[in-house]
């Protein structure tokens, strides 16, 4: 089946936008961050929704999903390091209507020892979006696997957490130091910090073990747990490569019905 997108209703003079900032964490490496990132951003802009996708990740993954290096001139890094940029400056349009891009580079590797010392540190991502926090209905963060500078930044800028768990035996590992890192956040420098949901995914649903960790997994998060669980999918292996979004790139596959449910369940969340 092929996703419809019916658009979602804003307000024209912008005021009454949504306003969602929405951190895609976990600090386990490969669970599916950049493809929820990637994707959910997708879904949201074809509905029509000004989107912004941020890529915190020094890797990049983000931003070559859908640009060429060579369209890459200013970046995250120099947004939040220089004095005369803001993020107007570095944001590029993507070939998806109503997407665009803050690229990353590998230079935000050298961020944490730029700011080390600096009183800002943890809020610099916070100041340097609100330039364009007016221009978008929803920003979403690709934050890389750690829970170091760059992943405090982003849960202080945004208002929402989405955490995708892999559908692996231990893939519960590490969500208590994640989950003590989102109540330090709420308790002193955002408050209105709120875990959207968590989703499962690389899930394979032949296997009786996919069943079980769906089941611990909703043991520990309850209803956080999206309905919708993101399968196994090659095509969603292969759309970056391509420079395209799933719903482009193979709108009929299991993978654009997956991001584009979550995208609706996401939607009527926030
Ligand atoms: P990192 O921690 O390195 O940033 P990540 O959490 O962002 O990783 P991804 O890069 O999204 O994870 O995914 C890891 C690998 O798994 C990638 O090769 C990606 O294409 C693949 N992958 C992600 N989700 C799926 C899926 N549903 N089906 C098949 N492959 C997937
Ligand atoms: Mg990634």
């Amino acid at each position: 089946m092929r996703p419809i997108f019916p658009p979602v209703k804003t307000g024209s003079n912008g005021s009454d936008r949504l306003k969602v900032i929405v951190s895609i964490t976990n600090q386990k490496g490969g669970v599916g961050k950049t493809t929820t990132a990637i994707n959910l951003s997708a879904a949201i802009a074809e509905k029509g929704l000004k989107t912004l996708l941020v890529d915190l990740d020094p890797q990049s993954n983000a931003t070559l999903s859908y640009l060429d290096r060579k369209q890459v001139e200013k970046t995250v890094y120099d947004a939040l390091t220089e004095k005369d940029l803001t993020f107007k400056d570095i944001v590029v349009r993507s070939s998806i209507l109503h997407l665009d891009i803050a690229p990353s580079a590998i230079s935000l590797a050298k961020l944490e020892s730029r700011l080390v010392g600096e009183l800002d540190g943890h809020f610099r991502l916070k100041d340097r979006l609100q330039s364009v926090i007016a221009d978008y209905d929803y920003i979403v963060l690709d934050t890389p696997p750690t829970l170091g500078l760059l992943t405090v930044n982003a849960l202080v800028a945004s208002t929402h957490l989405l955490i995708p768990i892999q559908s692996s035996y231990f893939s519960l590992e590490g969500t208590d130091d994640l989950l003590e890192t989102v109540e330090k956040i709420k308790a002193r420098p955002n408050p209105d910090l709120q875990i959207l949901g968590v989703v499962i995914t690389l899930h394979d649903k032949r296997t009786v073990l996919a069943r079980d960790i769906r089941k611990q997994i909703k043991e520990v998060f309850g209803s956080k747990v999206f309905k919708t669980v993101i399968s196994k999918s090659v095509r969603l292996e292969e759309s970056p490569a391509y420079k395209e979004s799933i719903f482009t790139f193979a709108p009929e596959s299991s993978g654009a019905l997956d991001y584009y449910r979550l995208s609706e369940e996401v939607i009527s969340r926030v």
